[in-house]
Order: structure tokens, then sequence, then C-alpha cells
């Protein structure tokens, strides 16, 4: 029998998660089609995109951009919109049956929500989601029975640990962490680290801001919150490791001692592309592990004093309500501060700490709640630059 292709909406197809989920496509042109791609600036990649893979249509959510796009596109039967309530729009349509949200910060939470509750597949990258909403959009995700699959690759492998593993209980989720740019600096040196040390990850090439995020640890932060959220564990039960080599992507310890983990070169295409067709497993190009090759697999315990946002994360984790909220934003905020020259790499931790201890608390944050939130701690993040 023919198999019917996923038609999949990229949200973010320009971006390193996007670009990357199109070679997937692009590799399995029989099982996978692009319904809808979306970026935010980049019109020429955008177009280019579209041409190669015909889309229905696509997005550009700045909309001053909006009139470059359309003429650009002028000759093709591709529907072009802007706008960030176009993004909400498109995922809803019945042409799409899996959403990946592959844009980068707060901006995904309202487009996630809206496909959640058109029942669409969610393939979620945009980690930021689950940081600032978690408990909200992990319930809606139950109520309105839209699968999350994670492509975040710790978060992959922990679900590829789970699977066969019905309800087997979890004694620990072992969150791997390559330890960025600056796992072996002292405090000293980290003191005048540039953006531009920063922005070169050992292991993994991806955008700008995760890779800051990495640098900081925050991204292992974000990562320990969207693991309570995506399996229903409590914070004490995720360890985080410091695994320079990041062969093992993540593991999972069950009650009886067993430990399952998941081991690849890293490479983002796998994780996304196991989301995209879970249950099954599919070929996939490119490079295979060599475990005689690698020589020695390593981990150690992160160091707190040194990455300090991780600690703010789990923190946050404690504290629930909209604390995540305000740390997401902050964190947004002093991240592009910080690569833009306008902060020091210290400041960050220390900005983001200051306007979590500034806006208001908020015990049981609704949708409202959250955008309110996530305004005022933008507000205050920016004074305090
Ligand atoms: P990039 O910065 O490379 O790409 C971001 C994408 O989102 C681009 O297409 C960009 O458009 C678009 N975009 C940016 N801002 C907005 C906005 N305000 N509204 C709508 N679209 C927007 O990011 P990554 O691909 O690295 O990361 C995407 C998400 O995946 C992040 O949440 C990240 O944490 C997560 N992730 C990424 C990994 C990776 O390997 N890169 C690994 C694990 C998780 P334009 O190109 O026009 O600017
Ligand atoms: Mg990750």
């Amino acid at each position: 029998m023919e198999r019917k292709k996923k038609r999949i909406a990229i949200l973010g197809s320009t971006g390193s998660i996007g670009t990357q989920a199109l070679q997937v496509i692009a590799e399995h042109p029989d099982l996978f089609e692009a319904e809808v791609l979306t970026a935010n600036n980049r019109v020429d990649l955008l177009v280019a995109q579209a041409r190669q893979f015909q889309p229905n249509a696509v997005v550009i959510a700045n909309e001053s951009k909006y009139p470059e796009l359309r003429e650009a596109l002028a000759d093709q039967p591709i529907k072009v919109y802007s706008g960030s309530d176009a993004l909400c729009q498109v995922v809803e349509s019945q042409e799409v049956d899996v959403v990946l949200t592959a844009l980068v910060g707060f901006a995904g939470l309202l487009p996630t929500i809206h496909a959640i509750r058109a029942r669409k597949l969610i393939a979620l990258a945009n980690k930021e989601t689950l940081v600032v909403a978690g408990e909200l959009v992990t319930q809606l995700a139950q109520t309105f029975r839209a699968p999350i699959l994670p492509v975040d690759s710790e978060h992959s492998a922990i679900f590829q640990c789970l699977a066969g593993e019905g309800n087997n209980r979890i004694d620990k989720i072992l969150l791997t962490a390559s330890g960025g740019p600056f796992r072996t600096f002292t405090k000293e040196q980290l003191r005048d680290v540039t953006p531009e040390q920063a922005l070169r990850h050992p292991n993994w090439d991806m955008g700008a801001k995760i890779t800051i995020d990495s640098a900081t640890m925050m991204n292992k932060g974000f990562e320990v919150i969207e693991a309570r959220w995506l399996f229903g564990v409590k914070p004490e039960q995720i360890e985080v490791l410091v695994h320079p080599q990041s062969i093992v992507h993540s593991a999972v310890q069950f009650c009886d001692g067993a430990v399952k983990a998941q081991l690849g070169v890293p490479d983002m295409r796998l994780p996304i592309q196991y989301a995209l067709t879970y249950p099954d497993r599919m070929s996939l190009s490119g490079e295979r592990i060599d475990l005689f090759g690698l020589g020695q697999l390593t981990f150690e315990r992160p160091d707190r004093d040194k990455f300090p946002c991780l600690e703010l994360a789990f923190e946050a984790l404690r504290r629930g309500g909209n604390a995540a909220c305000v740390m997401n934003r902050a964190n947004e905020v002093m991240n592009l501060a910080f690569r833009q020259g306008r902060i020091g790499y210290n400041d960050i931790f220390r900005n983001i700490e200051r306007t979590m201890d500034r806006v208001p608390f908020e015990a049981a944050p609704t949708f409202e709640t959250y955008i309110a939130t996530d305004a005022e701690a933008q507000r205050v993040a920016e004074d305090l630059i």
C-alpha cells in the first residue's frame, strides 16, 4: 500500500534546524512534503527554499519584508503571507500534518499553541516554549491529544531510550552537556571572553542565540526544564553530566538500575528525522560512529560556580509559576546584548538574576499572565543594560 506523505510546516525554515530539516525532507521525497516554510528576515534564502520545495505557502514574520518576498515569488503558485498572526494561521491548515517549531525564542510559544489546538503533531525544537509555559503547553497537548515529539538531541535521546518501556518507572534522567567552548576556562578567564569566542562551539554548528546559551550553559538549564515537562519527572530526578565528546546524547536510568543511552555522531538531522518518522526509523546518510576511533568517553560534574545559569534554571523550576518565563525573556535580552557587545559575559547571569528578583512572582499563571510577564521582564531587563 502506498504510504501517505507527511505534510510538514517548518516554522523557521531558514535557520540551523530548519535547513537541516529540509535536507531530511530532500532525502525522503517519498515520505515528506514541505507544506509551509517561514522565516523572519532572510528573504533570499526563503525564496530559494520555496522554489526548490514548492510549498503551498510561505510566511515572513517581519512584515516590512513582505513586498520583497511577494515580488520574488510572483511567478510561483505559492501563497505568500506576513506577520506573526499569519504564523498562527498557517499551522492550523488542514493540509498540514506536522508542525516543526524551529524558530527561536518566545516567538515560538503562540504558533505552537495554535498548532496544538489544531491537533497537529508537534516536532518541537523551540525549547523556549516549554521553558516559558511548560505546564500550560503540556496540559493543552494532553487535552487536544497533540503529541509533542522532541527534536532537541538530548530529549530525542531520552525519548529513544523510553521507546518500548511502557509504564516502567524512571529513576533518573542523565542529561549530557558538551560543556561548551568555556568548559576548561577559569572564572578569571571567563570575565573577558568575547562574543566571537562564545560563538565558536566545539561540537555543534547552531544558530547564534543557542550557541551563546550553550557557552553560558543556560541552554542546559533550559533543557532541564524541557525534560521536566516532556517526561513528567521531578527536577531532582534530572542529573546533568558534562560529556565533552557529545557522543552519548543522554541516558535514562530505570527503577531496576538499568541505564539505556543513545549514542551517535553529533548530527541534528537524526533527531529531526526521528521526530518526523516516529515510531519508525528510516535510512539517513552521513557519518557513522566509530567506537574504536573514539578513544575515551568521559563524564564530569558541571561546575555550578563557573556556570551559575544552570543553577538559576533549577531554581526557576523549583519556584514554578512564571519564574522560568521571566528567566527566558531576561536571557533573550542579555544574550542579544552580549552578542551586540553592549554587556560583558558576566553581566548575562547577573542581569538575569536581577530581573528574576524584580518581576513580580505569579504562582498560577494563565496564558495572559505569561504574555504580561514576558513584557514586564523585557522592560526590567532592558532597564538593567
Ligand atoms: P536560528 O537562529 O538558526 O534560526 C531561527 C529561525 O527562526 C530562522 O528561520 C529565523 O528567520 C526564524 N526567526 C527568528 N526570529 C523569529 C521571530 N521573531 N519570528 C518568526 N521567526 C523567527 O536558530 P536555530 O535553528 O539554531 O534554533 C531554532 C530553535 O531550535 C531554538 O529554539 C533552539 O533553541 C532550538 N534548537 C536548536 C538546535 C540547533 O542545533 N540549532 C539544537 C536544539 C534545539 P531568519 O533566518 O529570517 O532570521
Ligand atoms: Mg540540546
